[in-house]
């Protein structure tokens, strides 16, 4: 009997460790961490072996394949050792793709990965049999267990793409690619963009990679380092021969000499990152032959995904907006720049090497408000002190939302988009949102 050694028993590793436990390997799950309670469960109501809070380094080294969880670094010892030996290490994308024979979308990207994924499995839906699977909901491997449809959407981050081998999906999309997560790739851009770039690597002319051909990142990176996929580009800024571009409000997408229009005021979600979005979510399903209508009305009545510029409510004419899920700066760009209204804006938390500058122009033009929430606020309020008239500092998400209904008029946005991780005063972002959407239900 082969032997499965599955790194990390979270969602992925779990799911691995079913597969292969199904597939006919032995497995052995090892997590330096402590494996939650649910997964616990679930690995011994299935009788596979598992430990938590160490490694037994041995016992691993006797693997004839290993699954490393997307968390762990690629530098660890244990790693090391593993590869040193000559064991093979692959991920759990590769693991679960050698099951299954469905056609593959896979969206990977720097932000916007979830919103694409979702909004394009949405379309899938109406006409398709597809799953939702990788970096949202399931593991991969245990809906090729559980459900195995014939296609499937995958969200893919740069991390579940370094260990790859023969891993292609058939169609392949890069939302953008900004700096983001460089601890991991030795603090090297061009090292993240490699990894990003992974998911186009294995596909051949039959397959397509759709991306942003505004972002500068992905276009030089194709120019330098050509891939053998078909390539339909989408941009928002020029005209697009094959792909998607904007002319007038309307999104015009050509693919094999077919064209589809969509005024961009049907559109269900707001913002100009939104219309990449929806080129992109587009491109896929005509690709998959969903039908123009059929592609129309779900763009149109797509409910939106929590945490991304999420309306939440409105109060006294003051619509509170929670995008706690922008942890970046890029992703507040977007988010700053489709207010339509003075804004209060709530920012802050763990600041990861943020650069402010992009935001300054829609900073001047739209907030009249800062809130500072985080443990060390300072470079926010240096970087923005002398730019708005209130800039105040909390480290209490219930005293935020009440100073920005108390600053806000009517007419007015409150905004949570922080720009930041979350750790500092919440467990993750969806715990930031969450709490904020609270707060604001009590005011
Ligand atoms: P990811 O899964 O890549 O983190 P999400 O769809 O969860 O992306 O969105 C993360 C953040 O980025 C949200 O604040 C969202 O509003 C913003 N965002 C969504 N799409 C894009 C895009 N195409 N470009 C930049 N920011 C985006």
């Amino acid at each position: 009997m082969k032997k499965l050694v599955v790194l990390g028993g979270g969602e992925s590793g779990v799911g691995t460790a079913l597969l292969g436990k199904e597939k006919g390997y032995s497995v052995f799950v090892s997590d330096k961490g402590t494996i939650k309670e649910k997964y616990k469960q679930v690995l011994i109501h299935n009788e596979i072996e598992w430990e938590d809070e160490t490694h037994t380094v041995d016992k691993i080294l006797e693997a004839d394949l290993v699954m490393k969880s997307p968390g762990i670094p690629d530098k660890v010892v244990l790693v090391n050792k593993i590869r040193k030996k000559g064991i093979q290490v692959v991920s759990e994308i590769e693991f679960a793709s050698m099951y299954t024979n469905a056609t593959i979308v896979g969206i990977t990207g720097s932000n916007g990965k979830t919103t694409t994924a979702s909004l394009t499995h949405h379309i899938l839906e109406q006409e398709l049999e597809v799953g939702l699977a990788g970096n949202i909901g399931d593991s991969f491997a245990k809906q090729v267990l559980e459900e195995n449809h014939p296609n499937y959407v995958l969200e893919i981050s740069s991390f579940q793409l370094d260990d790859i081998m023969k891993f292609k999906p058939h169609i392949a999309v890069i939302t953008n690619i900004t700096p983001d997560h460089l601890d991991r790739y030795d603090y090297k851009f061009e090292n993240y963009i490699k990894s990003k770039f992974r998911i186009a690597e294995n596909q051949t002319k039959e397959d397509y990679l759709i991306y942003d051909a505004d972002n500068e990142v992905i276009v030089n990176h194709l120019k330098r380092s050509p891939v053998q996929s078909t390539l339909l580009p989408f941009s928002i800024e020029k005209k697009i021969e094959n792909g998607a571009y904007l002319d007038n409000d309307n999104i015009i997408l050509t693919v094999d000499n077919k064209q589809f229009i969509m005024p961009t005021a049907n559109l269900a979600l707001e913002g100009k990152h939104n219309i990449k979005n929806a080129m992109a979510a587009s491109t896929v399903a005509h690709l998959l032959k969903i039908r123009k209508q059929t592609i129309r009305e779900s763009l149109e009545n797509f409910q939106g995904v929590e945490h991304r510029l999420e309306n939440v409510l409105k109060i006294n004419k003051v619509q509170y907006i929670n995008d706690s899920k922008a942890t970046n700066v890029n992703a507040t760009y977007y988010a700053l720049e489709s207010m339509d209204a003075p804004t209060v804006w709530i920012v802050g938390g763990v600041d990861k090497g943020n650069s402010y500058e992009e935001l300054f122009p829609f900073v001047n033009e739209k907030v009249k408000a800062i809130i500072c929430l985080g443990v060390d606020n300072e470079k926010l309020i240096k970087t923005f002190g002398n730019m708005v008239d209130i800039i105040v500092e909390t480290q209490f998400m219930s005293e935020a939302v009440k100073i920005a209904y108390k600053i806000a008029d009517s007419g007015d946005n409150v905004l949570l988009s922080p720009a930041c991780a979350s750790f500092d005063l919440f467990e993750n972002y969806e715990d930031r949102g969450r709490q904020f959407k609270n707060a604001v239900r009590n005011l």
